[in-house]
């Protein structure tokens, strides 16, 4: 959003401008945007980038970090970093030269802990985990200090700068903080500050074989960077006071104030990593890009643009109540945003010959229609029209039904844009499959109307065979069949909720001629069956399309 838009209004702006108008910070304003690069990012992440870089609009200079979470190395990599470096660019946000890597303060982090052991406020534990868990106690059970809790300082600064020099094995040692047993708050009980990990990180290599813990390091990181309102989701309330003592006992010098919003649930979605990443584990999906993920990446490649998806955070809003999103609000947001982008075309998804007879071999009719039916802007192209043409195949009936519109033996229906077509004859095979229908047209009718005025209801779409581009088109519908994908009776999984129709490939499609000047990612309404984009990693030259979105809600019928 450019600044001279209104900035939404929520309750996390309102206490960012009341401390702006009280002149807290120094009137400064800074927030971030922090991913764990441990998978690609969803539509509940980008609800977070909105809320964060569009913070930016509440002051001029302000100014929103990008910063990389990265203090697991098992779980990290590049290839996260980079996808959500391309998301994030794509979703339309800037972060000019405001990226960094917890990993970077490695080093501050670790004097920081070695002032927590010199003021006697963090020690070496060497239980074993599972004692450590255990000794935690729990809501109803004070926790058990460890046997190690009185360790010296000078004992401690050596048995830690030992882990860190590598002496030691996995799971010999931690860092704790030293803080209270016994506290109700089970997050005070002496956390974990550094576990010993032999893993190779992605940015810092084999330089490091301690690594921070989340907690220690998260706070911190916004600390360090000057952020001056951490916003965040609502899981994070209770590490609060935890990050709140991490910074007033280290002191670097700002206190970040947290506040937490809700997170983002939509039905028939999942939105956990971790999930997400079984997903593709167990290739229920073809990557975190398939088009069926609610990942960034699954969008776009679905053919979700941009705008679909931040008006779409924008008009869910930001609260601190728990709730779960319709995800037919999102589909209504891309349909609404295509419904004005998107070129209107011909396009057949599953063919049926047909030959008009009293059009001569070799002649064509070119006819002239608009992209746009309300907008000039798009300008307008050609579709030929020959003697051989397909139809699709549900626009026939052998046998209709009174309220059938469209083609039947006998019946005349419009051509849109070019003329009226009669059946005359179905054509079957052996087995009796209709392979090919017999039509006259009326070479009167140009442009679909009639001389003599006669009322012709029904208008289908069609693709001359001479001039009809061969496709491959992917229709996709939501991934889950339920509403709450990770609702658990009788121990169903979430994968044994899965919608087995999710997908289908139909090979045979034939779409109009001035496609071939389509560019990857293109969005395109097929008229009458939906909006659909080319696929923007297809092979070059191939004509694979996307269903992004039917045309209509065929959910909100069906119920749950
Ligand atoms: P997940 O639970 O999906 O694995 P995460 O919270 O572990 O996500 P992070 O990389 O830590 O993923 O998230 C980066 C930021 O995005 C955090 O500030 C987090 O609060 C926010 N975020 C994650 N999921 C959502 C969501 N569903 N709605 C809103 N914000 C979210
Ligand atoms: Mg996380």
């Amino acid at each position: 959003m450019s600044s001279s838009e209104e900035t939404p209004s929520n309750f996390i702006y309102d206490i960012i401008r009341d401390d702006l108008k009280s002149g807290k910070n120094d009137g400064r304003l800074m927030t971030r945007f922090p991913p764990e690069p441990n998978g690609y990012l969803h539509i509940g992440h980008a609800k977070s980038i909105c809320v964060n870089f569009n913070a930016r609009t509440l002051k001029e200079g302000a100014i929103c970090n990008l910063r990389f979470d990265d203090t697991n190395p098992a779980a990290e990599d590049v290839e996260y970093v980079d996808s959500i470096k391309e998301d994030v660019r794509w979703l339309g946000f800037d972060w000019g030269g405001n990226i960094f890597f917890a990993s970077d303060y490695f080093e501050t982090l670790y004097q920081f802990a070695q002032r927590l052991i010199q003021d006697g406020k963090a020690y070496v534990d060497s239980q074993s985990i599972e004692d450590i868990r255990k000794n935690r106690g729990d809501f109803y059970k004070p926790g058990v200090n460890s046997a190690y809790r009185d360790r010296s300082v000078e004992e401690n600064l050596d048995l830690f700068q030992r882990m860190r020099a590598g002496e030691f094995d996995e799971g010999s040692h931690v860092l704790r903080a030293k803080i209270d047993m016994a506290s109700p708050d089970l997050n005070l009980r002496d956390p974990l500050m550094y576990r010993i990990r032999k893993t190779t990180h992605h940015r810092t290599g084999d330089a490091w074989p301690i690594y921070p813990i989340y907690d220690f390091a998260h706070g911190l990181s916004d600390a360090i960077e000057g952020i001056t309102h951490s916003i965040c989701t609502l899981e994070f309330q209770d590490h609060r006071p935890l990050y709140n003592w991490f910074v007033e006992n280290t002191g670097p010098g700002n206190q970040p104030q947290q506040i937490e919003f809700a997170r983002l649930n939509l039905t028939y979605t999942i939105l956990s990593k971790r999930n997400l990443q079984k997903l593709v584990e167990s290739k229920r999906v073809g990557g975190w890009d398939d088009p069926r993920m609610p990942t960034v990446s699954g969008l776009r490649r679905r053919g979700y643009t941009a705008a679909s998806i931040t008006n779409f955070c924008e008009r869910i809003g930001v609260t601190k109540r728990d709730t779960v999103v319709d995800v037919g609000l999102l589909e209504h947001s891309i349909r609404e945003d295509l419904n004005a982008k998107a070129p209107r075309v011909l396009a057949v998804l599953r063919p049926l010959r047909v030959v008009i007879e009293n059009m001569p071999e070799g002649e064509v009719h070119e006819f002239e229609a608009p992209y746009h039916p309300k907008d000039e802007s798009f300008g307008n192209r050609i579709v030929p029209l020959s003697r051989v043409i397909y139809i699709e195949r549900d626009d026939f009936l052998e046998d209709p039904p009174g309220k059938f519109k469209r083609l039947a033996p006998g019946r005349e229906v419009r051509l849109r844009y070019a003329c009226l077509i009669t059946c005359n004859e179905v054509v079957k095979d052996d087995a009796g499959e209709i392979i090919e229908l017999r039509c006259t047209w009326d070479p009167e009718s140009l442009g679909g109307m009639p001389a003599d005025g006669r009322k012709v209801k029904g208008t289908i779409h069609w693709v001359s065979a001479a001039h009809a581009i061969p496709a491959r088109v992917n229709l996709y519908d939501r991934l889950f069949n339920k509403e709450n994908p990770m609702s658990n009776p009788d121990g169903v999984d979430f994968l044994d909720n899965l919608n087995p129709d999710s997908m289908e490939t139909l090979n045979e499609c034939l779409v109009e001629p001035s496609l071939s000047s389509a560019k990857p990612g293109d969005h395109f309404q097929f008229e009458r069956t939906g909006y659909f984009n080319l696929d923007p990693l297809a092979a070059k030259g191939s004509y694979q399309f996307n269903r992004t979105i039917t045309l209509r809600d065929t959910w909100a019928k069906k119920g749950s």
